[in-house]
């Protein structure tokens, strides 16, 4: 009795991680045939400013729609890109396609200042040596502006290799690239380095957005990281803002800017296109 418990249990770990092992290994051969056979593509989600309520650029999320299992999220897919080395073509895919769509709509929406495009950069893409000169050979091709692209590095990521980080940060800022800190307050800063990153924008992580109402401490994070990012020169980008008191909150601590559900959900190009030309042509109506 006591054997076969015993047997039966080492067969559920087993297919367990034969089917786990199984499973990463086909997103692995899925995921290189996605990005040759072009199932990829962007959305594009606002980023508002909590001042003047107007969109004053995106961050471009990546999506898979997989011809069997459908929609995979980045947050499975990426890990694995990651892992495997094929974050390298896909991350050039996505600066490219991204800094493609930027330049489009800069050109059709003339703005003072430009609409922005913010990129998430992983953490194998950050030290690859090509970086640097791929985003230069890009910005020339595309004619785009370097302070209108900013490109967003996790906080774990920024503090796995602190010196490394810095050293590749100032190389890209030499190409007048801004910088954010994404998912700030998730991983382990260590705020005596904080001031050492080259960057321009720290983004709360929708987690402490998400609570602020509930709970005073979070509520309280929230208003420190605030203070913290404009004592060290830095604006703020609020993740995940749902509620319209969520807005009210965060503006009224000095929040300049605000990404989420409330404003809009990502989007396709064609839809971002609807939008930006909606509040271009308020801004450009003469009486309005
Ligand atoms: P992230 O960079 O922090 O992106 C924000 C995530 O929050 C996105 O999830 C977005 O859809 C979601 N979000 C935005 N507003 C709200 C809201 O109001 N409520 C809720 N519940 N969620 C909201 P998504 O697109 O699933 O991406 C997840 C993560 O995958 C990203 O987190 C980023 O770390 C990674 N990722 C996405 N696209 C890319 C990419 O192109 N390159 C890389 N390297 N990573 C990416
Ligand atoms: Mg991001
Ligand atoms: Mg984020
Ligand atoms: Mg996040």
């Amino acid at each position: 009795r006591a054997k076969d418990q015993g047997k039966g249990r080492y067969e559920v770990f087993a297919t367990g991680m034969h089917t786990q092992i199984f499973k990463r290994f086909q997103l692995e051969i899925d995921l290189r045939r996605a990005i040759e056979k072009e199932e990829l593509y962007l959305q594009y989600q606002p980023i508002v400013s909590l001042e003047t309520d107007k969109i004053i650029g995106f961050e471009a999320l990546v999506r898979w729609q997989h011809p069997v299992h459908g929609f995979v999220s980045p947050a499975e897919f990426i890990p694995v890109a990651e892992e495997t080395g094929l974050i390298i073509p896909l991350g050039k895919w996505i600066l490219l396609s991204a800094c493609d769509q930027l330049s489009i709509w800069q050109a059709q929406f003339p703005l003072d200042p430009p609409l922005m495009m913010s990129i998430n950069i992983s953490g194998h893409q950050l030290s690859h040596p090509d970086l640097v000169e791929y985003i230069e050979k890009i910005l020339h091709q595309k004619s785009i502006d370097g302070e209108n692209l900013k490109l967003e590095i996790t906080e774990t990521v920024a503090m796995n290799d602190v010196e490394a980080a810095i050293s590749i940060l100032l190389k890209l800022r030499t190409l007048n690239l801004r910088l954010s800190i994404d998912d700030f307050g998730t991983g382990y800063s260590s705020l005596s380095y904080l001031h050492r990153f080259p960057v321009n924008t720290l983004k709360i992580d929708r987690a402490f957005v998400s609570r602020m109402e509930d709970t005073n401490e979070d509520a309280a994070i929230v208003e420190t990281v605030i203070m913290l990012s404009h004592a060290l020169g830095m604006d703020v980008v609020a993740e995940g803002v749902e509620t319209a008191e969520q807005k009210a909150k965060l503006k009224k601590l000095g929040c300049e800017y605000g990404q989420g559900y409330f404003f809009s959900k990502p989007l396709d190009s064609e839809s971002a296109t609807v939008l930006l030309k909606q509040q271009f042509e308020n801004i450009t109506d003469p009486n309005s």
